[in-house]
């Protein structure tokens, strides 16, 4: 029996590591999907649309809001993001894991609607490597990557009410974290039960 797909949410402030872990996520996963979002922000060179991000303008992406058409949305260091209702609906009912990247306002979203999900938080170690990270990165001005960390200590806060946290201090160590809440996830009781066959009748 096929059961419904389980919904990895990742939020992490911006440098804290988290495209690196989820792209090493899904190498190691590759049954695992990564969830395609929509967003108002310009592709970065080697972005490809319906693979990285579904780009949009700003008009189509309210046109979306007032359609209803997001399970949650926020704008995010100055852009829009939002993770379409069809592509949750999709997967869950294809039984596809998927890994939704997504900040921790749409996380909070999610999680107020009771979008059943895993909640991550990936955490860099200090805020002194975070700084390092996001200027080793080259891809930000100074004043974006101020704006940055003064974002990261609010967001930071946001991790209380997360299921895991993931400290990517040791790049391979947080590799071994999220790979074992993947699998322990994959262990409980609630998503094993959709699978077994009805002559255990645990559900009776
Ligand atoms: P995010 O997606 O969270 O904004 P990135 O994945 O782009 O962050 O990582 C930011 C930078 O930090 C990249 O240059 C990446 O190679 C580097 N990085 C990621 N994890 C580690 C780690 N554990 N130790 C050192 N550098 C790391
Ligand atoms: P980037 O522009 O670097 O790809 O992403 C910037 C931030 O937007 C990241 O923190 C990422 O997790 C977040 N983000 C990406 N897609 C979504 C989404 O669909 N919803 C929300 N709320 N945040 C998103």
């Amino acid at each position: 029996m096929q059961r419904k797909g389980i919904l990895y949410v990742i939020s992490a402030p911006s440098g804290a590591g988290k495209s690196t872990l989820c792209r090493e996520l899904l190498d190691i996963f590759p049954e695992l999907r990564h969830s395609v979002s929509f967003t108002t922000r310009k592709p970065r060179v080697g972005e490809v649309e319906g693979k990285d991000y579904f780009f949009v303008s700003r008009e189509e992406f309210m046109q979306m809001v007032a359609e209803g058409g997001f399970a949650e949305w926020a704008e995010v260091h100055g852009n829009f993001y939002g993770t379409a209702i069809k592509t949750l609906r999709e997967c869950c009912e294809s039984g596809v894991d998927l890994i939704l990247d997504i900040d921790c306002q749409g996380a909070a979203q999610l999680k107020e609607k009771q979008v059943d999900g895993v909640n991550i938080f990936i955490l860099p170690p200090s805020f002194r490597e975070l700084r390092h990270r996001l200027e080793g990165r080259n891809t930000d001005s100074p004043e974006v990557i101020a704006r940055r960390i003064e974002n990261a200590v609010a967001e930071i806060r946001e991790s209380r009410w997360y299921d895991y946290i993931v400290v990517n201090d040791v790049f391979s160590r947080a590799v071994e974290d999220l790979k074992s809440i993947v699998e322990a996830e994959r262990c409980r009781v609630s998503v094993v039960l959709q699978t077994l066959p009805p002559e255990f009748r645990i559900n009776e």
